[in-house]
């Protein structure tokens, strides 16, 4: 489903990968060509765009790792890119907490493929998950989809609701659920009717019956052949229905990408599942993580990266932790701690490096530290010249307010970073003398 897009970025790639050393332009150059790319593999262009901004601005917050080729460094860069977009690092399992049963409403287009896919997710859920699964099909108007998912239901080993001919869909739903309940089902999955087109009758009874169902989860199954207009339907389904997730079919297929690309950025849903295939058992977890590393084609490449910057952070951690043993702690300090933090685990493997503050761990990580907050301090400080970093003493008003201006906040927000600092610096000192007291004071600083 990739291939395209992976053909032209790996050719992006090739083109830095000659180069000792990159400069901005270059890189510049290579993230407008990842741009192209992206959008010739059908991606929404406000994703696209965002994509190569954050690019850009990780491009120059990436400390240079020596032990690997700069042309490396962006490849793990467009791979984190890739996997924000796709919706972060770990997949979203199926919520199934209800009282029994729990219900998994499927909606989806008619020939989105939302029938077979029905039929997967009871198959999987009732084999790899061990529950007991029913399936009941809500498309009145076309008796063929009820057979259909009747004859799914026997491949899969899973019992269908039986047919009563002439039945509303909320009936049928009402009957199912108390069926499922009566006979001890676990989950029950709900089959609605498709339309070629969304049209507003097909909204209207997916919205009725998510009000009788109440399903723990709505799935909008989508084609990602269709690209950008699967993007448009599920847009167009999420305003309608509360969904919880996406299911994108023919991923076996050669689309170009893009609906997957887009649609967690649009919708801000996360997609659960791929469709790959007709057989009954082609449905894979989304795994944003592997698909990144599928459309880069470059897995060791990013197992190189991601090593050598551990090695990094280690190192630098290492030289912290001797600093701060001194007492000494300047805005710079601050700043690369910020960084760290942000990586998360990066204060805590600090703090590992420190004797006797094992039980602060779990505070700092209870503080519940804003990332926001972190990149709003790192932009005041990188906001300041290197002088200003080194002797904040030197910041008097009228440096304050230029500091302000070139970092987009008020003046207030300068002096409580300062303050911070200050307040961060005595605390080392104290510290370097022993004890680990100030640590737990800090987290709850920084959460402020
Ligand atoms: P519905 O109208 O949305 O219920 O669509 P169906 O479930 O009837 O599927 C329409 C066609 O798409 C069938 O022939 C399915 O076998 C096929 N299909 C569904 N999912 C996939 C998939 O992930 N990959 C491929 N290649 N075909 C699929």
């Amino acid at each position: 489903m990739f291939d395209a897009l992976t053909e032209k970025l790996s050719g992006v790639f090739d083109r830095l990968g000659g180069r000792g050393v990159l400069s901005e332009k270059d890189v510049d150059e290579a993230l407008r060509e990842v741009r192209v790319a992206l959008l010739d593999a059908d991606v929404a262009l406000p994703v696209a765009r965002d994509f190569i901004a954050k690019a850009k601005e990780r491009a120059a917050g990436e400390a240079v790792v020596r032990s690997v080729r700069p042309a490396d460094q962006v490849v793990k860069i467009v791979y984190d890119g890739l996997i924000e977009t796709l919706g972060g690092e770990e997949p979203v399992p199926l919520n199934l907490a209800a009282a029994p049963p729990a219900v998994i409403l499927m909606a989806g287009l008619q020939g989105s493929g939302k029938t077979t896919t029905a039929a997967k997710l009871a198959l999987r859920i009732s084999k790899t998950e061990r529950k007991k699964v029913m399936m009941a099909s809500l498309d009145t108007r076309r008796p063929a989809a009820m057979e259909q998912l009747a004859l799914l239901g026997q491949q899969a080993e899973v019992d269908t609701l039986p047919i009563v001919a002439g039945q509303s869909a909320p009936d049928i739903a009402r009957r199912a659920m108390s069926a499922a309940k009566l006979a001890g089902y676990d989950v029950l999955i709900l089959d609605t009717a498709g339309r070629t087109t969304l049209d507003e009758a097909m909204m209207a009874e997916a919205a009725e019956i998510a009000r009788i169902s109440q399903p723990t989860e709505t799935l909008l199954v989508a084609d990602s052949l269709t690209g950008q207009d699967a993007v448009r339907t599920a847009k167009a389904f999420h305003e309608r229905l509360p969904l919880t997730g996406l299911i994108l079919t023919r991923a076996d297929g050669d689309g170009r990408g893009g609906a997957a690309l887009s649609m967690r950025a649009v919708t801000g849903l996360p997609i659960k599942f791929l469709g790959a295939g007709e057989k009954i058992d082609a449905l894979d977890v989304f795994d944003a993580r592997r698909v990144a590393g599928r459309i880069l084609g470059q897995g060791d490449i990013v197992a190189l990266v991601e090593k050598a910057s551990a090695e990094l952070d280690q190192a630098k951690a290492e030289r912290m932790a001797k600093k701060l043993a001194k007492g000494q702690f300047d805005l710079d300090d601050l700043s690369d701690q910020l960084a760290q933090m942000q990586k998360m685990g990066g204060m805590q493997g600090l703090m590992g490096l420190l004797p006797g503050v094992q039980k602060i761990k779990k505070q700092i990580a209870e503080a519940n530290i804003d990332d926001k907050i972190f990149r709003r301090q790192q932009a005041i400080i990188s906001s300041m010249t290197k002088v200003e970093r080194k002797k904040p003493d030197l910041l008097n008003a009228s440096r304050k307010r230029r500091v302000a201006a070139g970092a987009g906040v008020d003046v207030a927000e300068i002096n409580r970073l300062l303050k911070q600092h200050r307040q961060m610096a005595d605390m080392f000192k104290a510290m370097s003398k022993g004890g680990g007291k100030g640590f737990a004071r800090m987290a709850q600083m920084m959460g402020g």
